[in-house]
């Protein structure tokens, strides 16, 4: 019996060793990886969410269409106010945002308006981006999304109600990771249960 357990543990952790080289590329389409903290006034919450889920391809934009795909998409993003609604006694307000994808240029993931001349630079480096995307063309890519806000009552923030699953409807789950002053833990939000509670 004892010899049993020891080998169902050597086994677990074979598998835990095996998993982190395997999930860089193995996203799971649907599903997005959060992580909150909240600390003092400052909130920020990272989110690592498959491109797929935001724009229904996963490589450089090559046709107008899909460049306004990522706009549409980049715009939405930006709008923290929309994507989290926080306790209005927490008294929270949007500090930053900022948006990384592998395959897209930083031109593209702007907020709108941001930059005026974006499509003269936005040609230039779309071909360089292009370029790195052939090398990659058979992976899947992320979009890395960063916002910071900061509320002036923190201690009556409890609860931050998350609405990415509105906008982006091919979402169905995000796994957090959070570290509030009252909680240290995971939580899964899912389109039917998308309030994060401390
Ligand atoms: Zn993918």
């Amino acid at each position: 019996m004892k010899h049993r357990k020891a080998f169902i543990r050597i086994l677990v952790c074979a598998a835990l060793l095996a998993a982190p080289a395997y999930a860089h590329k193995a996203h799971e389409h649907g599903t997005a990886h959060m992580n909150l903290s909240v600390e003092g006034q400052e909130v920020e919450i990272d989110l690592e969410v498959p491109l797929a889920d935001l724009t229904a391809f996963e490589h450089a934009p090559e046709t107008d269409a899909e460049e306004k795909a990522v706009r549409d998409a980049a715009a939405i993003l930006h709008d923290a106010g929309k994507l989290f609604i926080f306790p209005v006694e927490a008294a929270c307000r949007p500090e930053k945002v900022s948006l990384e994808s592998e395959v897209i240029s930083i031109e593209l993931l702007a907020a709108p308006g941001a930059h005026k001349d974006a499509a003269k630079h936005g040609a230039a480096e779309k071909k360089e981006v292009h370029g790195k995307h052939e090398k990659v063309v058979e992976e899947h890519a992320d979009l890395d999304a960063e916002w910071t806000f900061i509320c002036r009552n923190p201690e009556k923030l409890r609860h931050i109600e998350v609405g990415l699953f509105k906008y982006f409807p091919s979402l169905q789950e995000i796994e957090v990771q959070m570290v509030t002053p009252g909680k240290q833990g995971a939580a899964e939000l899912t389109p039917q249960s998308a309030v994060l509670r401390w």
